[in-house]
């Protein structure tokens, strides 16, 4: 039994970015047969626009609730206060996106790494999966997914970009890696990493409107080209494209989907 629909487990389109064209957008999404796509939220500005895509998607948009850490600033306990009242004013599917990022800015990564440390402990209180973003980090957030994880933590590093060591250490702890755009770079060593890892703990994700997969690099991304992803992977891997989606399809919905019984 093959899995027809693509689940886009990162992505950004309810952005301003989208704005002119967002139902062509989706339509496009559907007609490559996504049928879900997971919202990350950004910040107190982002929630608004999260929250209007599901209302105005439902059964295929589905929104997460939590701060990046590249907006992580001195005020940050005060927005985290905001962001977790939001859990209880509406069903969210995870706590996306958190995590720690050395490469943008570094004044504040004490306090992204309390920031992070309170909103997986969110995530092990409401029983949703976490989508964790890292940069020049990964080993960090490992670290500290490793001292918290009780068996409640689980979801995906989103773009894993890193090591065969990492991809391993992330399985063990139970948790999945992100395979996005990135995975078709000719500098990406990503299937190296996939053909000694497997695609067991594997999802696919676009983080559109960031980094298109080839040929459409340098573009803005889109969820439709979720495919696209797919059929590098299965290429790379000499594996058909319904077996890759089969195998990270049903690895999504056992992250995100499993609690509403899809
Ligand atoms: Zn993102």
């Amino acid at each position: 039994m093959q899995t027809r629909f693509f689940i886009d487990t990162h992505t950004h389109t309810y952005l301003e970015e989208f704005d002119a064209d967002r139902a062509a957008m989706v339509k496009r999404s559907v007609d490559a047969n996504v049928a879900k796509v997971l919202l990350p939220n950004i910040d107190l500005d982002s929630i608004a626009q999260v929250n209007r895509m599901m209302d105005e998607y439902p059964d295929y948009a589905y929104g997460m609730m939590g701060l990046h850490p590249c907006s992580v600033k001195e005020n940050y306990q005060e927005v985290l206060n905001e962001l977790y009242r939001q859990f209880s004013l509406r069903n969210y599917y995870g706590v996306g996106e958190i995590g720690l990022d050395l490469y943008w800015d570094t004044r504040f990564f004490e306090q992204q790494k309390d920031a992070f440390r309170q909103q997986l402990q969110w995530a092990k209180e409401l029983g949703l999966p976490v989508s964790i973003h890292t940069r020049e980090a990964t080993e960090q957030a490992i670290d500290m997914v490793s001292d918290l994880q009780d068996g409640r933590l689980k979801g995906v590093f989103h773009c894993f970009g890193s090591t065969v060591e990492h991809g391993k250490k992330i399985a063990d702890l139970g948790m999945n890696i992100g395979i996005g755009g990135v995975v078709t770079y000719k500098k990406s060593n990503l299937i190296e990493v996939l053909k000694e890892l497997g695609l067991n703990n594997a999802v696919l994700e676009t983080d559109a409107p960031y980094l298109s997969p080839i040929p459409y690099r340098g573009k803005r991304n889109e969820s439709a080209w979720v495919s696209v992803i797919a059929q590098f992977i299965a290429d790379a891997l000499e594996m058909s494209v319904d077996d890759v989606n089969h195998i990270c399809t049903q690895n999504s919905k056992e992250v995100f989907f499993r609690s509403i019984g899809e």
